[in-house]
């Protein structure tokens, strides 16, 4: 529970009953990171005497995108590359609580912006996992361009996961107070044109274009259109 800044907030813990014997969430990294990420995206969104600016349909999903996308970026580690798979909840639940894995391949993770027009995806942790894919494309490009630093406490800009942290809670900053999915994606791209010039303008383009939330994506009341286009500096 995340009340405006200034105020305590509050995560409780559970213990999960799908192993034997039953496991403690808050043993869990991703679980524990997730539920930090909440109390932060509430509070950076909308300014922090507002903590109710992800509680609409995108928005409320995209807060569960964030969240499941800061515990993958502290699960990284130098050596790693882009055919990691990364699974949320696997210790807690003994198999993960996602519908796919994070990844940057297509077959393995195939959720781009279209999938919002379906049912299921109506639920915000189902949003979330399609927000958190095209973030994890994001951080991958820009992981390729500038390496993994192995200490993100160190806040070396210079590393790429590091920088795409930085991107991220600047972006909550930049966006509207429950942002569409197109507003999120303007306000990260706005916040890698404020702190670097724009040098990764194109590489999260990309990312975004490749699953759906192109140039010429948007929204017309629950319809959702997707668009591959990147902006024609961009285009390979
Ligand atoms: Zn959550």
């Amino acid at each position: 529970m995340t009340p405006p800044d200034g105020q305590h907030g509050v995560m409780r813990m559970y213990l999960w009953n799908l192993t034997t014997p039953w496991r403690d969430g808050a043993l869990e990294q991703d679980i524990v990171v997730h539920e930090y990420t909440h109390g932060i995206s509430n509070r950076l969104t909308g300014g922090p005497a507002s903590a109710d600016c992800l509680s609409s349909g995108e928005a409320s999903g995209m807060g569960e995108g964030w969240s499941d996308t800061v515990a993958n970026i502290v699960r990284i580690a130098p050596n790693d590359t882009r055919g990691l798979h990364l699974k949320v909840g696997c210790y807690a639940s003994g198999r993960g609580i996602r519908t796919y894995p994070y990844s940057t391949n297509m077959t393995a993770n195939p959720l781009t912006y279209g999938f919002l027009n379906r049912a299921e995806y109506k639920e915000v942790h189902q949003i979330g996992e399609v927000w958190a894919a095209m973030l994890y494309d994001a951080m991958w490009n820009l992981m390729d361009a500038h390496g993994i630093s192995g200490d993100l406490f160190a806040h070396d800009l210079q590393s790429g996961n590091a920088l795409f942290l930085q991107l991220l809670l600047d972006g909550m900053k930049l966006q509207p107070c429950n942002p569409t999915f197109s507003d999120a994606r303007d306000a990260i791209v706005q916040a890698d044109h404020v702190r670097t010039g724009g040098a990764n303008r194109c590489a999260l383009w990309r990312a975004f274009a490749k699953r759906g939330l192109g140039t010429l994506a948007g929204a017309t009341g629950k319809q959702h259109t997707e668009s591959y286009v990147v902006p024609p500096d961009c285009a390979a």
